[in-house]
């Protein structure tokens, strides 16, 4: 083992594995294939906040920041703009009364969070430890230290895992009838699933569409007997019980489901031109590893009226601790609560 030596922040990036890329200077020694270095930080390499994930709910949380003057840090994720990058229309956004394509709107709030001065890097955050302040923030070997954590990182919707889900992505499959809905007036659409959501997605469809299946594989929905009954009382509704889905077909569009009878063994067709999924979210909270009080789903639990987590100075927003709404208007109000909720803690806790 080489003794502790003093390092320059050359010497720091190129010997350390586990450094901060804005070190400053440090102590370092080199045991084996070990390598560690002891940072001794100055106060003013600690960013004011880091926000995690840039969909709406991130973007809008960089804007606020951002015009407070708290020069915030934003990882994008590799899939950076987040869910609404997948969407061509997006008709229920505020301010776009001609709608708006999803990549479009992401772009609008990246440039307006870049224009107040957030900086960004299009990376995934591996690891986070937020037992301690300053909080440490990873993306791969480079850590990054900071006051306060705004998480962003929205949910990713459940599907069967069929290729032609994807081949039929926006062209007649989508997992958010609230979003897509309208565009199936007079048409008629499957909901799979026998949750409360779908119950919730089959009689919401119902305003728009001709006729609406609910596809379920068992023979009872785990839905509440409330949310259960009304989709069943509603005469747009058929129930297609005990049936699995093998394919969804189309040309240009969704021209139907190819499903089967889990007791008959029957096969058959089923024309519609909506295929919709309802059969949960899950919200992407893996880099967190339980570090935060999540609910039996495990979305992130904010206190109530705010954005605040279980430790002080980490904040969440959007989809990743909402699954009640999941709409882009609601990430991005969440968004700008994290930023202010953000701005007045540091305000309080100026060191
Ligand atoms: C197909 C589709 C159509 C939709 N249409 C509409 C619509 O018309 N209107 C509407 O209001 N809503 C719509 N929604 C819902 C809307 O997209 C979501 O409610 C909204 O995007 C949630 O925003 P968010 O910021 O919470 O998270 P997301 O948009 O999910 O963004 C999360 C971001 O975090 C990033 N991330 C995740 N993990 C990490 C990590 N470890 N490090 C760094 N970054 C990370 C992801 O890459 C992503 O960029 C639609 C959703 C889908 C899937």
């Amino acid at each position: 083992m080489r003794p502790l030596r003093r390092v320059s922040l050359f010497q720091v990036m190129a010997v350390g594995r586990r450094v901060s890329h804005c070190a400053v200077e440090g102590y370092g020694w080199t045991s084996g294939f070990h390598e560690f270095i002891l940072i001794r930080m100055s106060q003013s390499n600690i960013e004011n906040v880091i926000i995690i994930g840039s969909g709406p709910a991130g973007y809008t949380a960089a804007i606020y920041t951002s015009r407070a003057l708290l020069k915030p840090l934003m990882f994008e994720g590799e899939e950076a703009g987040g869910q609404l990058m997948i969407t061509t229309e997006v008709e229920n956004f505020p301010g776009f009364p001609e709608g708006v394509t999803g990549p479009e709107l992401m772009e609008h709030m990246r440039k307006q969070a870049e224009r107040f001065g957030t900086r960004f890097q299009r990376k995934n955050v591996t690891k986070v430890d937020l037992k301690q302040r300053p909080f440490k923030v990873w993306v791969g070997d480079t850590m990054y230290l900071t006051k306060t954590v705004i998480i962003a990182t929205g949910a990713k919707a459940k599907y069967l895992g069929l290729p032609s889900e994807k081949t039929f992505a926006n062209k007649g499959v989508s997992a958010c009838a609230t979003c897509d809905g309208a565009f199936f007036r007079d048409m008629d659409v499957a909901v799979i699933g026998g949750g409360d959501t779908a119950m919730e997605e089959a009689t919401f469809l119902t305003r728009f569409a001709k006729k609406v299946f609910i596809i379920h594989r068992r023979d009872s929905f785990r839905a509440s007997k409330i949310m259960a009954d009304k989709a069943l009382k509603n005469p747009k509704i058929e129930v297609l019980w005990n049936t699995v889905v093998d394919e969804v077909i189309g040309d240009k569009f969704v021209t139907g489901a190819k499903i089967t009878n889990t007791v008959t063994g029957e096969k058959k067709t089923l024309p519609i031109q909506g295929f919709f999924l309802a059969i949960g979210h899950e919200p992407n909270t893996k880099v967190l590893e339980g570090q935060l009080k999540t609910d039996e789903t495990g979305y992130l639990v904010t206190k109530p009226h705010s954005s605040k987590t279980d430790i002080e100075g980490v904040f969440a927003c959007g989809d990743v601790q909402d699954h009640h709404y999941r709409q882009a208007i609601t990430a991005a109000g969440s968004g700008c609560m994290a930023a202010i909720d953000a701005e007045r803690w540091l305000e309080a806790n100026p060191s």
